[in-house]
């Protein structure tokens, strides 16, 4: 059996940064220190390079089953994994929509078949089936969540139902992941801004539409019902700096009952850019103001803010390249997220040790992910290996979407990743791709 040794890298990992090597071997970290290679060890040098754990991307939208013209699970874990992502989080806004462990079950099924990083699954929550969820054993999913299910029924969304939130809190023991926006003050400035321009309101009218009173009320609501209920409630994608103020620092995220997250994009655009991008940076929530830009990535650096992810959410262009009210909103970003964040390191506005910490080691304390995140012996090995000094520019020939495009076209980027272990297995290298194995399942840690 063959291992990998990585000799001289520069580790970052749980806070610290040091120059070390690493054994990678039946698929586990299996020594990490200064070590001797064995005749068995295939050798990678590692000097001048980067050692991180594997992204932990708590939020994507692969589309498959049902959607599979956007995307499916082998073309988006392949992109994932080419951006340094191990293991991933799928919403359930696939079709059928996942609302029974059995659309559930398939699902992992399907996603042991194709996908190239780890994959694990959230269990759809609305009011069809909300009773139902409340009288399952929830004890080993990742969570339940509503992210996505509006776009298929409207008035799905949990934020915008009091009572229902308040039932699953007072009822429901499982992890609950939401989105929060209300509705019914977004469905009001839609229609003030239908009346003045009809079916052509300019999309930089998005924030103002899907506002931020629209964000606020919602998280600021649902915290205060899972406060009463003592429910373990997490924020998805967080957009205003207003919300930011809705969460805690003062204790450590293993203790925390409330967290949240934010998305790259909500890091990376401001509405400025609404007038280049146009809808293909129509997200929900909305990309907003260059002050809650500057506020997210504050309450991210002060740990307000537990985690990123991406919301990848992919659409065929012919979707996104529609008047504002048709245009579909969400837009991929899985295969660069990393890059964003050490585009942001290089700025010098936040330490590799943060990054590693919001994108690897928290999502696993999070959704409570067994032996992974962090670079321990004994742990998984899904590994990272990054050139900070390699410029490249994202275009059409090196995006591996199946949508085939991106808001970042165009994009110089300063780092790369270079190599993706998955499981021990190398899959990833230097742009090629070693695909005979895929990732594993993941699941909520037992007690
Ligand atoms: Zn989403």
């Amino acid at each position: 059996m063959s291992s990998h040794l990585i000799k001289n890298v520069t580790i970052v990992n749980e806070g610290k940064i040091f120059i070390g090597d690493i054994r990678i071997k039946n698929g586990l970290i299996d020594e990490v220190g200064t070590l001797e290679a064995s005749a068995t060890d295939v050798l990678i040098d590692g000097t001048g390079k980067y050692l991180l754990p594997g992204v932990i991307d708590g939020q994507v939208h692969f589309r498959e089953p049902g959607l599979t013209h956007k995307a499916d699970l082998y073309t988006e874990s392949k992109a994932a994994v080419a951006g340094g992502v191990t293991s991933f989080i799928d919403m359930p806004n696939t079709l059928p929509n996942v609302l029974n462990m059995d659309t559930l079950n398939e699902k992992y099924q399907i996603a042991a078949e194709k996908s190239l990083a780890n994959f694990g699954f959230f269990l759809g929550v609305n009011g069809d089936n909300l009773d139902e969820v409340i009288k399952l054993d929830t004890s080993r999913l990742l969570a339940v969540s509503d992210d996505g299910l509006y776009f298929t029924k409207k008035g799905n969304l949990l934020a915008d139902n009091p009572d229902t939130l308040e039932k699953l809190f007072a009822h429901c023991k499982a992890f609950i992941a939401i989105h929060a926006e209300k509705e019914q003050i977004i469905e009001a400035n839609e229609h003030l801004f239908k009346e003045k321009y009809g079916e052509e309101v300019p999309v930089k009218y998005h924030p103002v539409i899907r506002s931020v009173d629209a964000c606020y009320q919602a998280s600021k609501q649902a915290i205060e019902l899972a406060n009463k209920h003592n429910a373990r409630l997490h924020i998805l994608h967080l957009t205003t700096e207003a919300e930011t103020h809705l969460f805690r620092n003062d204790i450590p995220l293993k203790e925390k009952k409330i967290t949240t997250e934010v998305s790259v994009q909500h890091l990376w655009f401001s509405d400025k850019d609404y007038e280049r991008l146009g809808t293909l940076i129509k997200w929900n929530p909305a990309i907003k103001s260059e002050e809650d830009k500057e506020g997210l990535l504050q309450a991210l650096i002060d740990d307000r803010i537990d985690i990123i992810t991406t919301d990848h959410a992919p659409h065929a262009i012919e979707e996104k390249q529609k008047p504002y009210f048709q245009s579909m909103s969400g837009a991929p970003m899985i295969q660069h997220s990393l890059n964003v964040m050490l585009e942001f390191f290089r700025q010098g506005k936040i330490s590799l040790e943060k990054i590693v910490e919001k994108m690897c080691h928290n999502p696993a304390t999070l959704y409570g992910i067994e032996r992974r995140g962090f670079i321990r012996e004994g742990y998984h090995a899904d590994l990272v290996l990054v050139d900070m000094n390699a410029d490249w520019k994202v275009n059409k020939e090196n995006i591996l979407y199946k949508c085939g495009w991106s808001p970042l076209e165009g994009t110089t980027f300063h780092s790369k990743v270079t190599h993706t272990f998955v499981n021990g297995h190398l899959v990833f290298e230097n742009g090629a791709f070693h695909e005979e194995k895929r990732g594993m399942p993941l699941h909520r840690m037992s007690h």
